[in-house]
């Protein structure tokens, strides 16, 4: 089991989410002016930055848990054999977190004795 990522990359992904939305907000150079006049204009603003940077940063903490890739199945959560096997295809279903849609990594096995599908992914 391993994690799917480093601290530096992550640390770097989530930063650049929050700074890219806090650019848009308040961008650096003095010559932009501030979009917006009224407190519920700014807090649209910060719900959108909310929206795009906090699933990015849910993403990435999943991603450096120890867990969050498997080279082995296991065993079958069905049946209990051990003939289990991973297959290639890793899928990314989208999910909806309290920060919005997060993208999840998903490794899928499949049981050799009984047929049936799992994913061993323990994140
Ligand atoms: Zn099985």
């Amino acid at each position: 089991m391993a994690a799917r990522s480093t601290r530096q990359a992550a640390r770097a992904r989530i930063l650049g989410a929050f700074s890219a939305q806090l650019d848009r907000i308040i961008p650096e150079d003095e010559s932009v002016p501030l979009k917006g006049a009224t407190f519920a204009d700014f807090e649209d603003q910060v719900e959108t930055l909310a929206q795009a940077a906090l699933p990015v940063a849910l993403e990435e903490r999943a991603s450096l848990e120890s867990n969050a890739e498997v080279e082995t199945a296991g065993r079958c959560p069905h049946c209990g054999s051990e003939g289990v096997y991973l297959e290639k295809e890793v899928t990314q279903p989208e999910v909806r977190s309290r920060y919005g849609p997060v993208v999840l990594y998903k490794q899928n096995a499949r049981c050799r004795s009984c047929g049936g599908s799992f994913s061993p992914s323990g994140s």
